[in-house]
């Protein structure tokens, strides 16, 4: 990526009426979310929850992916970059090895999807090209997901030496026994087989995914707020009761386990030989490892 990616908003705000459009901003890095763009996407969400013009959320990736996950070997390892410092709760900044990364991603990968999750007003997904990893908790996090016909999932860092993404909602996105296939494989999984398995609500045209998001953005603003709110929080209380927050809890223990192990055997928290091969599954035309 050049400078000019590094140096341009991360993340980008617009409203169009009464829905605010959320744009992923890093193009020539397919998107691939560091600290400032989590902490820029923070700032998006809260101002969307802030203002009462604003009723309905759609959150997108500029250029042909919608994310290919958290940004591996750069930015993000990057644990003295100076946007660090919005820790709020466990600074991570002086701390080494396991409480550095559980630290870490307690609050930037677990807590803040958790908060997105529970903004009282509606959010929906608009998934282009490319959701992997660490794109697939951004969606999961919103409550409607609209996928282009091109748009393909997957978490392929099982082959890292991790246990799936941080924020372990497979079981409750598409089923236990597809979770594990999903996580075993690390295969894309096609927008049409996404939905298929419950975890995508429209399958559109990639020409008409903006028109067909919008289109529902707007209908649900015709809805009473206090209502709209009130039924997204029933239905997340809903996945709760079914296990979602223990099960993510659980799982995130396993997961920071593994960083330690790997850490332990190879000197990085992931397998780090990897890496490329999981960039090269967000290529276009790419094949998955
Ligand atoms: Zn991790």
């Amino acid at each position: 990526m050049g400078d000019e990616t590094v140096n341009a908003d991360p993340v980008l705000y617009e409203q169009r009426g009464t829905t605010a459009l959320i744009t992923l901003n890093r193009p020539d890095a397919r998107n691939a979310q560091n600290t400032r763009m989590t902490i820029a996407l923070d700032d998006a969400f809260m101002r969307f929850a802030q203002d009462d013009s604003a009723r309905v959320a759609i959150l997108t990736g500029a250029g042909k992916h919608f994310s290919a996950g958290h940004d591996i070997g750069t930015d993000e390892m990057d644990y003295d970059d100076e946007f660090e410092r919005r820790g709020v709760w466990w600074n991570h900044t002086d701390k080494e090895v396991a409480e550095r990364w559980m630290s870490y991603e307690e609050e930037y990968y677990l807590g803040m999807c958790r908060r997105w999750r529970e903004i009282p007003k509606p959010t929906i997904a608009m998934v282009n090209g490319a959701c992997i990893a660490g794109a697939l908790i951004l969606a999961w996090s919103c409550d409607l997901i609209v996928a282009s016909d091109d748009a393909f999932f997957s978490d392929p860092v099982v082959q890292m030496g991790v246990p799936g993404i941080e924020f372990f909602a497979h079981p409750w996105e598409m089923g236990s026994r597809f979770a594990k296939e999903f996580l075993f494989l690390g295969e894309r999984v096609p927008a049409a087989r996404a939905y298929e398995l419950g975890m995508v609500n429209r399958v559109v045209p990639r020409a008409e995914l903006e028109s067909a998001t919008f289109d529902i953005a707007e209908r649900i603003a015709r809805m009473p707020a206090f209502g709209l709110a009130l039924a997204k929080q029933a239905v997340n209380q809903a996945d709760d009761a079914k296990g979602l927050r223990t099960g993510v809890d659980g799982a995130f223990a396993l997961h920071q386990l593994a960083h330690a192990h790997n850490y332990a055997v190879s000197g990085s928290p992931m397998l780090m030989q990897s890496v490329e091969s999981m960039r090269d599954a967000a290529a276009p035309g790419g094949r998955h490892p």
